[in-house]
Parts: C-alpha cells; structure tokens; sequence
C-alpha cells in the first residue's frame, strides 16, 4: 500500500504504510517507511538485488508449502530454528541469491521455486522502494567483493 502523507510533513517525503516484508511475529505487521519524494528511479531487479540482503538469520520464513516447492534445494537453502524455517543467509544475503561478477547481476537461483513471502514483494511497491532506501548500498559492496 503506498500512501501520501496525511500529516503536514515536507512535500519532499512521501509515507510508505508497507507491510513487514518478513515479520518475526505471527500477527500481520507494517512499518511505517518516509521516501523521498518523487520516489527515485529503480533499477532492473536483476541490477538491484536488494531485498535478498539481510543481516538476520530470520529474514526469509519458509513455509512447509515453500519447503516442499523448494524440492532437492530445500535442505542445502533451508535452515531451521525450533520449528520454523527460513532461507539461509551467507555474506549478508539469501543464500539463494546468485551474484555473477562478469553479467554484474543478481539471480535468484531458485526463482521458479523462491517462497511466497519472495513472490509478494512487487518491484515499485512501497516495501520495495523501503528496502531501496535502507540498504541498496549492500548488493553492490558484495558484488565488488565477488570481483576481487
Ligand atoms: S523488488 Fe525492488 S528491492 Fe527487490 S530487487 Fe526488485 S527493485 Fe530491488
Ligand atoms: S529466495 Fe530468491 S528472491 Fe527470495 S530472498 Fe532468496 S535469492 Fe532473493
């Protein structure tokens, strides 16, 4: 859900109401995100790779639906704590994510198969551009560290 600011806050910001992409609670979460405004430009997902990087080892919950769509992948990409499950995490990002020096892209190497919470985060939806503002640093500093 993107939304203007109902409050007198700057023209240059514009409120983000998204929901929490992968909340720790079991009740549905939103946080609250302020982006400038207009909203910058967003590169091609395959450019970006954002919202694979985390430094939680709880960012990607998988569900047993997930699990089981993951198939042969799922005990090498999947860890668990008590009885959840989430994506592994290496070097600040899922361990599914694929960073290829030479094309200078992010693939996710289970695409076809990624969880559900991976296949609700709309490219330009609010949680997108809130993940942009808070770390789009983090893909290209792992991506020259992959050069090297
Ligand atoms: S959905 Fe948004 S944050 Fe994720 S890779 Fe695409 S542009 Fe980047
Ligand atoms: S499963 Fe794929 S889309 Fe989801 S976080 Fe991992 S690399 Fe990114």
């Amino acid at each position: 859900m993107r939304s203007k600011s109902p409050w007198p806050l700057s023209p240059a910001v514009t409120v983000y109401a998204a929901p929490a992409r992968f909340p720790e609670v079991d009740q549905p979460a939103y946080a609250i995100y302020l982006i400038p405004s207009p909203a910058p430009e967003l590169p091609a997902c395959l450019a970006c790779g954002t919202c694979c990087f985390s430094r939680l080892d709880t960012f990607v919950r998988v569900s047993g639906d997930d699990y089981a769509r993951l198939a042969e992948r799922a005990d090498s990409l999947v860890r668990f704590d008590g009885n959840r499950a989430y994506m592994r995490m290496s070097d600040g990002h899922c361990s599914a994510l694929v960073i290829d020096p030479h094309s200078e892209q992010f693939v996710c190497g289970v695409y076809a198969t990624r969880p559900q919470l991976c296949r609700e985060l709309a490219r330009g939806s609010g949680a997108c551009l809130a993940e942009r503002d808070a770390k789009a640093d983090r893909p290209l500093q792992a991506r020259n560290r992959a050069k090297v």
